[in-house]
């Protein structure tokens, strides 16, 4: 039911008293690998909570992408679309993080960079069986426009990692853009995007631009939203109360990944029940570690339809 179109990178995390210097060794005290990128992340957060789902990715010839292969398997996830690319190399992410909480980060996308329009064409039945196409901008940005483009269904576009002046094009092609603060600003050139007013403004925009539906999550704010059909009507759906926040990586992620199940299993639900859903499922992510580590299942929250 929900066909991610994305990337696979593997995290190495290294934690050290503070970051290195250039041309410095330092020793740090703790390490840990994760499996990440956010078209991976997504497809595991709407299948822990029960969706059908596939993801059509790239791994290289190496050891990590035949564990990424493996974990996406365990995960319930049809990898009959997951590429291993001979020569390249998986994804991987290199992250050092400091006791005070700043880190460092290098990504060589490795075989991600190679996903193209062909493999939209290739995966022709998917495209066409599937209900929700989810994308971001961690891929080359030519296939992820052909990948929306190809796709009938209702399609999700994250615009992830934030750019400067996304073409209209993409914000055109997606039935839901859907933008956390940084992403909300850069896309609409405002200076922040962190204030329920702020955020009514960028979807103002974002609608000038030609965008259909919008989400734009805010952090402990929660999600506002603005459809096509009542262009006027900008909504605000609270977050879900969180005890104490753990770790937020992924929290995006985990709310993208439910927001997929349920306009999947649930397409007339009102819009602010399935934000309110999705919102649950990122506080449960806030509220436990890692990335995809710290996705519910389904039985690990209320049901979905309690708003
Ligand atoms: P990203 O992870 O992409 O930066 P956000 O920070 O906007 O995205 O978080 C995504 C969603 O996660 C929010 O819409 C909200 O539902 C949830 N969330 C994030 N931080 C908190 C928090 N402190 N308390 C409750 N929910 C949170």
């Amino acid at each position: 039911d929900v066909l991610v179109f994305g990337s696979a990178i593997v995290d190495f995390i290294s934690y050290a008293n503070r970051l290195p210097k250039a041309g410095e060794t330092l020793h740090g005290d703790k390490f840990s690998t994760g499996f990440g990128g956010k078209g991976a992340n997504q497809c595991v957060a709407a299948a822990r909570l029960g969706a059908k789902t596939a993801i059509i990715t790239k791994l290289g010839e190496d050891l990590w992408g035949a564990n990424y292969l493996e974990q996406l398997q365990s995960e319930n996830v049809n990898v009959d679309f997951v590429q291993k690319c001979q020569g390249q190399t998986t994804g991987i992410a290199q992250i050092c993080v400091a006791d005070s909480g700043e880190n460092h980060i290098v990504i060589v996308v490795g075989a991600n960079n190679l996903l193209s329009s062909e493999d939209v064409k290739q995966a022709k039945k998917l495209f066409e069986t599937a209900k929700i196409l989810v994308c971001q901008f961690e891929t080359p940005l030519n296939a992820t426009l052909a990948a929306l483009q190809a796709f009938k269904g209702i399609s999700i576009l994250n615009t992830a990692p934030a750019r400067k002046n996304t073409p209209s094009e993409y914000i055109k092609a997606a039935t839901i853009l859907c933008l956390n603060e940084t992403e909300a600003a850069l896309t609409t050139g405002m200076d922040k995007v962190t204030t329920l007013s702020q955020a009514k403004e960028a979807m103002e925009h974002l609608l000038e631009m030609g965008a259909n539906n919008v989400i734009i999550t805010l952090g402990a704010l929660g999600a506002v939203y603005v459809r096509s059909d009542e262009p006027e009507m900008f909504i605000h759906v609270s977050a879900f109360a969180v005890d104490k926040v753990v770790d937020t990586t992924g929290a995006g992620d985990a709310f993208i990944g439910a927001l997929a199940y349920n306009l999947a299993q649930y397409p007339d639900l009102p819009w602010h029940q399935l934000i309110g859903a999705a919102n649950q499922v990122a506080a449960y992510s806030v509220m436990h570690p890692g990335t995809q580590t710290s996705f519910p299942k389904a039985n690990e929250i209320q049901k979905v339809a309690v708003y």
